[in-house]
């Protein structure tokens, strides 16, 4: 039996992976699940699937989840470090799907136990990807891409040589606030932000579509997963949200990724990688679908995907910085403090003050660099959040 674990396993990701080995009794044996608040979906989940751990995020809530598991026989364990230390179980293949730059030390310390890290937790690559890379490198891991789009590249890729690839696309379907006119974007609220036209998702990366801040980590994520130059991605707006993905080669071609909005296809690649296997995702009728649509993006209307390049080229930890500025950001777009608008102000003006001092951005990589510089970019954003409310 192959020994899974779900990091995230409450939140979208985690439930769509679930649904997935629910579906194949015998074949998996569970060995740790995590969460956060959601106790009650933790504790069913790992009644469920057998699950030889259950931990949660909050140390407080520890007692509420001995009580939800007594009588199974399933450990229980709460805090950080408990799930951090959750991702040093042997597993063979671990899902990194918890939400935000706390999904980094775990899937860190899972790529240490040399097994398969299936990776939905973009910001782990935006805030250190080369220290994902070298830790996979050196102790024998696999990292598989989860988001759609890097899944998309990462099959265009199967048995084509880098050195041909002229251009990767990832496309957006432009999030809630496509066809908005730009000068309503700054009255958007938190319900409007939070309904995305083609994909159910968390509630974070929903807004972050919206926001474009999620296509803007995709960028970067794309070219620290495959190597490639800042200027080799392009992003595409496809509002059909069908095709995910394409890659360009030095011949012409372009090699397309074209599947439905179901994020069960890219969780089932990487789970059945390198074979293909059924999955219970829907078949597309294209003829039915008629025609799909392209236009390019608007940088005024999405300043994040301009963020993304500067960050991109200005290289070291300067995704950190970008990745903590933009959750402080979120936070308090969600707390309603701040507008939609006002989250890439002060992402950029986060990056600007943390430039100008050495030792943040140009620290070395490494996973306490990463968390003081996190630490530091969310105090710096709460400074601005709290000027701009003031
Ligand atoms: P979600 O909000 O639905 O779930 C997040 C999970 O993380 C939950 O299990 C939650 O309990 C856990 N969590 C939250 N804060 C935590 C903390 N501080 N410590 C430990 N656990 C914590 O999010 P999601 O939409 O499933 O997204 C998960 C990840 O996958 C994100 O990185 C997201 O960008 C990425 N992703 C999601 C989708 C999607 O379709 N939802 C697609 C591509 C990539
Ligand atoms: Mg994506």
């Amino acid at each position: 039996m192959r020994r899974v674990s779900i990091f995230g396993a409450t939140g979208s990701i985690g439930q769509n992976t679930i649904d997935l080995i629910a579906r194949a009794p015998g074949e998996y044996q569970v060995v740790a699940l995590t969460g956060a608040s959601n106790i009650a979906q933790l504790a069913r989940d790992a009644r469920r699937l057998k699950a030889e751990v259950a931990v949660t995020a909050h140390d407080h809530l520890l007692e509420e989840l001995r009580a939800a598991l007594a009588g199974s026989g399933i450990e229980a364990a709460a805090g950080t470090a408990a799930v951090t230390e959750a991702a040093a179980r042997p597993a063979d293949w671990v899902m990194s799907a918890i939400v935000g730059a706390a999904g980094l030390a775990p899937g860190l310390t899972a790529l240490e136990q040399g097994g398969t890290l299936a990776l939905a937790n973009k910001e782990s690559l935006v805030c250190a990807g080369q220290l994902m890379l070298s830790t996979a490198k050196a102790h024998g891991a696999r990292l598989l891409p989860v988001d759609s789009e890097h899944s998309a590249v990462f099959q265009a890729l199967v048995g084509e040589d880098m050195g041909a690839v002229e251009r990767v696309i990832i496309t957006a379907s432009g999030g809630a606030f496509r066809d908005w006119p730009i000068e309503d974007l700054a009255k958007a609220t938190l319900a409007e932000a939070s309904s995305h036209p083609n994909w159910d998702m968390g509630q974070r990366i929903t807004i972050d579509s919206a926001s474009m801040f999620n296509k803007a980590m995709e960028l970067i994520e794309t070219r620290e997963y495959f190597a490639v130059a800042p200027q080799q991605i392009e992003v595409l707006i496809h509002p059909e949200s069908m095709i995910h993905a394409m890659v360009g080669f030095r011949d012409g071609a372009l090699m397309a990724h074209v599947g439905p909005a179901d994020m069960r296809h890219a969780i089932g690649y990487a789970l059945h990688w390198p074979e293909r296997r059924d999955l219970p995702v829907d078949r597309l009728d294209l003829a039915q679908i008629g025609q799909l649509s392209f236009r390019a993006p608007c940088e005024t209307r999405w300043p994040a995907l301009r963020l993304a390049r500067e960050v991109m080229e200005t290289g070291g930890l300067a995704g950190a910085v970008f990745n903590a500025a933009k959750e402080s950001a979120l936070d308090a777009f969600i707390a309603e403090e701040i507008g939609f608008n006002e989250m890439a102000i002060v992402v950029e003006e986060v990056l600007t003050q943390m430039s100008a001092t050495a030792g943040h951005i140009d620290a070395t990589m490494t996973l306490d660099n990463v968390a003081r510089v996190d630490h530091v970019a969310r105090q710096t954003a709460r400074a601005v959040i709290h000027s701009r409310a003031g």
